[in-house]
């Protein structure tokens, strides 16, 4: 399972790769959390993005 970082305007989108719907990226029904700047998905199929993506 992979994520996918798409740059939308002056922000950026993390949105899970085949996911079990398909995300919007105005309004996605998967409610995305604003982080610093970047938009993360919550994926409908359960994976987690925070761990490979968000390196602190
Ligand atoms: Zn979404």
């Amino acid at each position: 399972m992979t994520w996918t970082a798409l740059e939308v305007y002056d922000s950026v989108q993390v949105v899970p790769d085949d996911d079990l719907k398909p995300h919007s990226l105005i309004h996605c029904e998967c409610h995305p959390r604003f982080e610093g700047g970047i938009f993360i998905h919550n994926s409908f199929d359960g994976r987690e993005a925070t761990e490979t993506l968000l390196p602190s």
